[in-house]
């Protein structure tokens, strides 16, 4: 870094926030995939100013500028492969307002998720989209990424809640968008555009969020089938019964078996597992619906139904889901989980189509997933000091990835594209999508200083 842009950071946020020794380049030269590069140095800005004055420096210097939340990307979308400056949001936490009456809440972007779900709680709110690392990672993040997660199935995803931001935009100009009402036709939907931009765009430097009623009374029930097509039966089933599940989750029948063989799980010798929670103001309301849904899996042949009637119960239906993915990744030191996407009626023609190909490669792997949005999670684990294991493993990726292309479906339902899926782009949008996308980069960052190297753009 040269000395006149590191006193001009330090000017900008004090010395203390600003890094670059070895440690700090090397803790910020990776997320949590497998990709790293180290930056030049980490800065720690506490207000939109202090994030503004730093882009107006970069920009002039040409220096890129990685925005970063916790660090949690599973594609390599917080790596500064083109070095620069990352710029780390955590000091940035403050729960600005949350606003009951108009059923939302406005934050700064490092406030972390699992911290706004206990701001919430007392009100008897939530803010649904709940990824897995729900408890590290950042608001900011979210947004940045349209994370999602279990219960997408029946209360969407992120950008399902996003009513409006603040956003520093490449060359310091501070721009608002969208609005605090619950409603809203005016203009150009630029909110939505930086939903799911990766820092691509500008940094957001606050977040308005519509919040949701928390549900009352929950249930929860565990199917097991002989056969994959009856799970899938039963899934399409369930979407014609008016019933939105806020929970439907498919085990495979390799987890299945990576479960009764690595974690001896008490589970039978069966072809696929749903898990499902039904959930309402009354617990008459969440029974009414589960009751319908095993009479679903019960007409589809399931072997196994169960509601749970305890909290000792719920857990243990739960266990198997919640295992899958550690214990899978104990077969080998090294593991991609991909997120590919299909309409929902695609679901059991993706597992048996994934299962197939991946198979010829000689890697283990299981799949599960949020068979109730459509979103799989082929887990695929190898060694990566091995090159043909690498090399199978993404020959075995691209594969995926065409497969959910030609089922009409998407590269990624909640981890984003990054760097890992960055060359399969052209895959699901087609040329003139893609120019289009490069031209709101041009026009928004037209020195490509913000977080380069991303999203195949
Ligand atoms: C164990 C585990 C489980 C996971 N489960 C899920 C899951 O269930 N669902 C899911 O969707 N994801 C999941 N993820 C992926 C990851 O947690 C999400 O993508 C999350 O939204 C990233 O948040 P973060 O704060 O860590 O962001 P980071 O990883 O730091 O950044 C992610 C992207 O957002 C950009 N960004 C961050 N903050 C800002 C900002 N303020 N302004 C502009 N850009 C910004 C970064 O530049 C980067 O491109 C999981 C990851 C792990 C490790």
């Amino acid at each position: 870094m040269r000395e006149e842009i590191r006193k001009a950071l330090q000017e900008i946020v004090g010395a203390k926030n600003c890094r670059d020794q070895l440690i700090d380049l090397v803790s910020y030269s990776y997320d949590a995939s497998d990709h790293a590069k180290r930056p030049e140095c980490a800065v720690f800005p506490s207000n939109t100013k202090q994030v503004s004055r730093i882009m107006e420096l970069a920009n002039k210097h040409r220096i890129p500028v990685i925005p970063r939340g916790a660090g949690t990307s599973l594609t390599g979308s917080v790596v500064p492969v083109m070095g620069g400056i990352v710029l780390d949001l955590c000091k940035m936490n403050r729960i600005i307002d949350v606003r009951i009456a108009d059923r939302l809440a406005v934050v700064e972007p490092g406030v972390v998720y699992g911290q706004m779900e206990k701001e919430l709680a007392p009100h008897g709110f939530f803010f649904p989209p709940d990824p897995a690392s729900s408890q590290v990672c950042t608001l900011g993040g979210n947004v940045a990424t349209n994370a999602g997660g279990m219960r997408g199935a029946k209360y969407g995803v992120t950008r399902d809640y996003v009513l409006g931001l603040e956003v520093v935009l490449a060359d310091g100009r501070v721009m608002r968008t969208g609005t605090r009402c619950m409603k809203s036709a005016s203009g150009y939907d630029l909110t939505r555009l930086f939903v799911g931009s990766e820092g691509t765009l500008g940094v957001i430097t606050e977040i308005t969020l519509k919040i949701s009623p928390m549900p009352k009374a929950v249930k929860t029930a565990l199917a097991h089938f002989e056969s994959l097509e009856d799970a899938g039966k039963s899934v399409t089933d369930i979407m014609h019964s008016g019933i939105i599940p806020s929970v439907l989750e498919i085990l495979d029948e390799n987890t299945i078996g990576v479960l009764r063989e690595r974690a001896a799980m008490n589970i039978p010798d069966i072809r696929a597992m749903i898990l499902v929670e039904t959930d309402g103001y009354t617990d008459g309301e969440a029974s009414f619906q589960m009751d319908k849904i095993v009479e679903i899996f019960n007409r589809h042949g399931a072997s196994f139904a169960k509601i749970a009637k305890t909290a000792e119960e719920t857990e243990e239906l739960w266990q198997a889901r919640k295992s899958a993915g550690s214990v899978a990744a104990q077969l080998r030191p090294n593991n991609v989980s991909e997120d590919v996407t299909v309409p929902m009626s695609k679901v059991p023609e993706l597992l048996t189509r994934i299962s197939d190909t991946v198979r010829r490669y000689g890697l283990p792997f299981v799949i599960f997933g949020h068979a109730g949005d459509g979103n799989l999670h082929p887990r695929i684990m190898y060694d990566k000091s091995d090159p043909e294991q690498v090399e199978a493993l993404e020959r075995a990726v691209e594969d995926i990835f065409k497969l959910a292309c030609d089922l009409g479906g998407t590269l990624t339902g909640e981890h984003g594209v990054g760097l890992a899926k960055a060359p399969f782009m052209h895959l699901e949008h087609d040329p003139v999508a893609m120019q289009t996308m490069k031209a709101l980069k041009e026009t928004f960052d037209p020195n490509n200083i913000l977080n380069p190297g991303k999203m195949g753009l």
